[in-house]
């Protein structure tokens, strides 16, 4: 009998194959090439016949040249941090498509000069917030805590109330990133409480600003006052208000949750928050207020290192000029239908032969918002094997394990997803 090894067919013949090219095209050479000699090894070794190598190559592949790809969040967890926080509207998804080649981000194609670079979606962010004089967008919430810190107090002090010294998450801390600005941090009050009066005897010629930060990630109860920003401005020194999620006007079905329009009408000077979390936006972080401080933020060497790219302005102007985003879609829903969603696939799993059933459930905001606030939402419950399972499946989906069970929780899925979930259960079970 013949040697395997000896009919294995060559790279360059494998490659050859028109598929194989195809994929190289789309994936890049050195990819495919790696790909096509694990195959040949596996049937050099004799666990593959030499004719499966093209087949096996391809199954290797991945489906992109890029490693993250899309993930079904049925964690009930609305802005997942570890899966990208907000999901864009189609409509920041197009813009993000059209502004990703050559563009005019930063040139005036009616006079042909150089115009100002991210000038339109500052104009779409006042246009949403006509409280704020002025915008600036930076790369992240952290960024625009840092632009603020080091241009307003570099070398002086930033009064801040203990119980507000807040870590963001991954062992990120608030504190810790003002400090390394250069900033000196004045602490006031005690962790549960904090008067006004703490405050103002705090403050002194070194004062740059007074900070206060929405603890977006926790709720303390009981004996517990914080000073809000309309007592803050009686201070007579810049207020900045840190509110963390990007809502801009209230939200009714959040209701302690801090917006731009309120904390600027109650005399914030300067508001910070982030574009992927409540707003529903691409990462950013947006700094609106009056227009003198804005302008000094602006003109901040350091803004040049934290400026945003091409793809983030583009979807964030969408987003904020676009239709409703699916953030905005996924706090509207009411339960009924969720557990309309939720009863349909298990029926179908079910049919299946798969042991599913369909529960009420509580869905959060997550992504530091809404600390407090449980949304009404439905699930499919299945056995807790599921769970790993289906995050190893094709597309991977996230559940959320709940008393042993694993649970598919649609609060944070649109409706068109449903087909997708069903059938990434049918392909594990
Ligand atoms: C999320 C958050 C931040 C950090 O924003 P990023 O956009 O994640 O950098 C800062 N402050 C508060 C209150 C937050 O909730």
């Amino acid at each position: 009998m013949a040697d395997p090894r000896q009919l294995v067919p060559g790279t360059d013949r494998v490659l050859a194959d028109p598929e194989v090219a195809a994929a190289a095209g789309r994936l890049g050479h050195r990819l495919v090439k790696h790909a096509v000699h694990a195959a040949q090894e596996r049937a050099r070794a004799g666990e593959i016949s030499p004719g499966r190598i093209v087949a096996e190559t391809l199954a290797a592949l991945p489906e992109s040249a890029s490693s993250i790809r899309p993930v079904l969040n049925a964690t009930g967890v609305l802005l997942h941090t570890n899966l990208g926080r907000a999901p864009l509207s189609d409509a920041a998804i197009h813009a993000l498509h059209q502004a990703a080649g050559t563009t005019n981000v930063e040139l005036d194609l009616h006079t042909g000069r150089r115009g100002p670079r991210g000038a339109a979606a500052v104009a779409a962010l006042l246009a949403a917030v006509p409280r704020a004089e002025a915008a600036h967008v930076v790369n992240n919430g952290a960024a625009a805590l840092v632009l603020a810190a080091t241009a307003l107090a570099q070398d002086r002090e930033i009064v801040l109330a203990r119980g507000e010294m807040v870590e963001i998450g991954d062992g990120f801390r608030i504190p810790e990133l003002l400090t390394a600005t250069g900033a000196r941090l004045r602490e006031v009050g005690t962790t549960n409480r904090v008067r006004l009066d703490d405050y103002r005897s705090a403050l002194g010629p070194d004062t740059g600003f007074v900070l206060k930060v929405h603890p977006s990630n926790f709720v303390i109860t009981g004996f517990t006052s914080s000073v809000p920003v309309a007592a803050l401005r009686e201070l007579g020194v810049p207020v900045v208000a840190d509110i963390g999620s990007g809502l801009l006007h209230p939200h009714p079905a959040l209701p302690r949750e801090p917006d731009a329009t309120t904390a600027l009408s109650d005399g914030a000077d300067l508001v910070i928050a982030s574009g992927d979390k409540l707003l529903g936006g691409p990462q950013a972080g947006l700094l609106l207020g009056g227009a003198e401080i804005v302008h000094r933020l602006r003109r901040h060497p350091l803004a040049r290192a934290l400026r945003v790219d091409k793809l983030t302005l583009a979807a964030l102007e969408a987003t904020l000029r676009g239709p409703s985003t699916p953030t905005a879609q996924r706090l509207r829903q009411d339960r009924a239908d969720l557990l309309r969603r939720a009863e349909r696939l298990a029926d179908l799993l079910t049919a299946a032969g798969i042991p599913a059933s369909a529960r009420r459930s509580e869905a959060t905001v997550g992504g530091g918002g809404a600390p407090d606030v449980a949304l009404p939402s439905a699930a499919v419950a299945l056995p807790d094997r599921f769970a790993k399972l289906l995050r190893e499946g094709r597309p991977p989906v996230l559940a959320r394990i709940e008393r042993d069970r694993c649970l598919l929780d649609l609060a944070a899925l649109a409706p068109e997803h449903d087909e997708l979930l069903h059938r990434a259960v049918l392909a594990v079970a």
